[in-house]
């Protein structure tokens, strides 16, 4: 079995930690170096929820996308949930460990377990990491659908095709419109819509979109047709990436006959769990004057 170290070494050349944003929190949060490791838990929240399955599980790592503490604390105390947190991992000889900006740009990233999630075909990164001369690392990725969908049929193949949540896909744009082109960011995108628009692709999918970036991104200036936009939830955007780094962690272990046994949990830890669609909407001439005269 191999020492916590060991495991956490092949993990940083996977992800390299000096490879994360300078206001990132990745890399290892609590651990003991000389523990061994026989199961590991991979999650995209590191929320109780999380952490008592990794107790069940008997896992002695859980490694995660997001950071527990992306700023600096005074206290772990268990009265806190972040401290509560700290408090079930270390009680039963769980590692932490964190890779998150550092994985979006890897190569393979959150993105391509995105692109590969919707069976798109990878053309590039839509950001692409000037110190990479293959140019294969970056933010985001540029892709192909594996064939021509409109917009609304793309809405459905998404929410299809990504794990569920109650919040589902929404897409801004004509719904008709046909889409080949898809620039695909797993997390939250909106800060990447001059690239989206500067690729030149039909659509952008991502999460947290608000109004009024949204309504900006849609509208029409230049000459590039402003991108239709898929708004999915941020978690489903990157739990793919915990299936391909379990994948990826298991085939270290192979290589050097560690035996380590991965898991991946399927617990939904977005924090959106209930949706309710609108009455259908109505075509203008039946929609009730709400301004003007009264009637
Ligand atoms: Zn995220």
């Amino acid at each position: 079995m191999p020492a916590l170290s060991e495991v956490l070494a092949a993990l940083d050349v996977l992800w390299p930690p000096e490879r994360a944003e300078g206001w990132d929190a990745v890399g290892t949060v609590c651990g003991d170096p000389d523990a061994e490791v026989r199961r590991v838990l991979f999650a995209v929240d590191p929320v109780q929820e999380i952490a008592d399955e990794a107790v069940r599980l008997g896992a002695d790592l859980l490694v995660t996308h997001h950071p527990l503490y992306l700023r600096g604390t005074t206290t772990v105390a268990a009265s806190t949930f972040k401290g509560k947190v700290v408090h079930t991992l270390i009680k039963h000889d769980i590692a932490l460990h964190v890779a998150h900006t550092n994985a979006d740009t890897a190569d393979p990233g959150v993105s391509d377990a995105l692109a590969g999630a919707l069976d798109l075909r990878i053309l590039r990164p839509l950001v692409p990491d000037p110190s990479d001369p293959a140019g294969r690392r970056g933010l985001g990725r540029i892709c192909e659908l594996p064939h021509p969908m409109t917009l609304a049929e793309l809405t459905a193949y998404a929410a299809a095709r990504l794990p569920a949540t109650a919040q589902g896909i929404r897409a801004a744009g004509d719904p008709d419109r046909e889409i080949r082109t898809l620039a695909v960011s797993g997390g939250s995108g909106d800060s990447l819509f001059d690239d989206v628009r500067a690729a030149g692709v039909d659509a952008f999918l991502t999460a947290d979109l608000r109004h009024h970036p949204a309504s900006e991104a849609i509208q029409t200036t230049g000459r590039n047709r402003p991108p239709a936009l898929l708004d999915a939830a941020h978690w489903a955007t990157e739990w793919p990436w915990c299936e391909q780094a379990a994948a990826q962690l298991d085939a270290v272990s192979d290589r050097h006959g560690w035996g380590l046994r991965t898991h991946v949990s399927r617990t939904v830890t977005d924090p959106w769990t209930a949706h309710a669609a609108s009455a259908p909407l109505t075509s203008p001439a039946d929609t009730p004057h709400t301004t003007g005269a009264p009637r």
